[in-house]
């Protein structure tokens, strides 16, 4: 069985979590990938219809899997602040799509599949970051920074 090398499978992996399409690098031919969702993380199985190469990734050999670490708090404000509905944000990490779910009207979380990242809040400081009066905005987001309130 042919498997891809660590280059292409990289440029690949991107692809894929950046939702363009994913090509095989030795023919051009478009893959069909399948995320499966594993209790820690996924598996993300490629295969090339054309010539038949294969790759399994999982988020512990991700080819970026040593440039993963937690969101600061700042890129947790602006994953919030950025986030768009229907293309939803860029992980300032690993570059992933990042996901918003809601739990109850009440929580946005949102989850970067790619590098494990997870950040939850409050819906109502959410929909408060688009206009309302500036002093409220701001201890709403002292809040969300990491508590240091004025
Ligand atoms: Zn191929
Ligand atoms: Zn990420």
């Amino acid at each position: 069985m042919c498997i891809f090398n660590r280059g292409q499978l990289e440029i690949m992996i991107d692809a894929f979590w950046n939702l363009d399409g994913v090509f095989c690098p030795r023919d051009g031919a478009e893959i069909e990938p399948h995320l499966y969702p594993q209790r820690e993380g996924y598996l993300l199985v490629l295969a090339c219809p054309c010539c038949g190469t294969k790759a399994q990734v999982t988020r512990y050999s991700d080819p970026k899997r040593f440039a993963f670490r937690m969101w600061t708090q700042p890129e947790r404000v602006w994953l919030a602040l950025g986030h768009d509905r229907e293309k939803g944000v860029q992980c300032p990490v690993c570059r992933a799509r990042v996901k918003r779910r809601t739990i109850g009207e009440l929580i946005h979380v949102f989850e970067c599949v790619r590098c494990g990242n997870q950040h939850a809040i409050p819906t109502l400081i959410h929909q408060a970051t688009s206009p309302p009066p500036m002093h409220k905005d701001r201890t709403l987001l002292a809040g969300v920074a990491g508590g240091h309130s004025p």
